[in-house]
């Protein structure tokens, strides 16, 4: 079971709801105990995020991890990864499996990683990779304490919001309908960019060739 005390609770909520379209991602600082992890606080780091997925490049993660390290701690102390499904439903891609598996792998000391998906309607799903000494996945039960309002928190999860870039894909008005009859990269509901940057490209071109 995966279990939220309040601020951390609260702070997940806010970050959520601060950015609706996006898939923000972060960490929570937690221990185990009685078989259960126990969520006590969070790391939002720098991303840069779209509607469908959350991206914590290399040199973000290395910034965050030099954030923890000031605090005194290891990417151990933070083992659960949680980010935002938006308004879809809470189940875990593919692609979060393998990222929770990559998290496990990189805490040998640890030896697994919680993963936990929300959306704005507030639902939860938490699951567990543990990698020693057999490697498996396992659903967990997420248990969210009531949120309160405390000023400092909603400052301090305003202040880490700030490194959170929206990167969507623009979508220009009224573009895509003449596209010559292309098929259209559709995935998860939004455009994704360097498709969107190709089918610009092919607009020019047609127009280039039409004069
Ligand atoms: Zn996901």
């Amino acid at each position: 079971m995966i279990v939220l005390r309040q601020k951390a609770a609260q702070m997940i909520r806010l970050a959520v709801k601060a950015e609706p379209t996006l898939e923000v991602s972060g960490f929570g600082k937690a221990h185990l105990e009685d078989g259960k992890i126990t969520v006590t606080d969070i790391i939002i780091p720098p991303q840069e995020g779209g509607g469908a997925y959350t991206d914590i490049e290399k040199g973000n993660l290395r910034t965050t991890l030099i954030e923890i390290a000031r605090k005194g701690h290891t990417l151990s102390d933070y083992p659960v990864w949680w980010h935002s499904h938006c308004g879809m439903t809470t189940h875990p891609s593919r692609q979060d499996d393998d990222t929770l598996e990559l998290l496990a792998e990189s805490v040998p000391d640890l030896g697994w990683f919680a993963g936990l998906v929300t959306n704005l309607r507030g639902e939860y799903y938490g699951w567990i990779d543990v990698e020693h000494p057999v490697g498996l996945f396992a659903e967990l039960d997420v248990e969210a304490k009531g949120t309160f309002a405390s000023h400092g928190v909603a400052t301090q999860v305003k202040q880490m919001m700030k490194r959170v870039i929206d990167k969507s894909p623009v979508t220009p008005k009224g573009a895509y309908p003449s596209l010559r009859g292309q098929a259209l990269p559709y995935e998860y509901g939004v455009w994704n960019a360097e498709d969107l940057a190709s089918f610009r490209k092919i607009a020019e071109e047609g127009e280039e060739r039409g004069r």
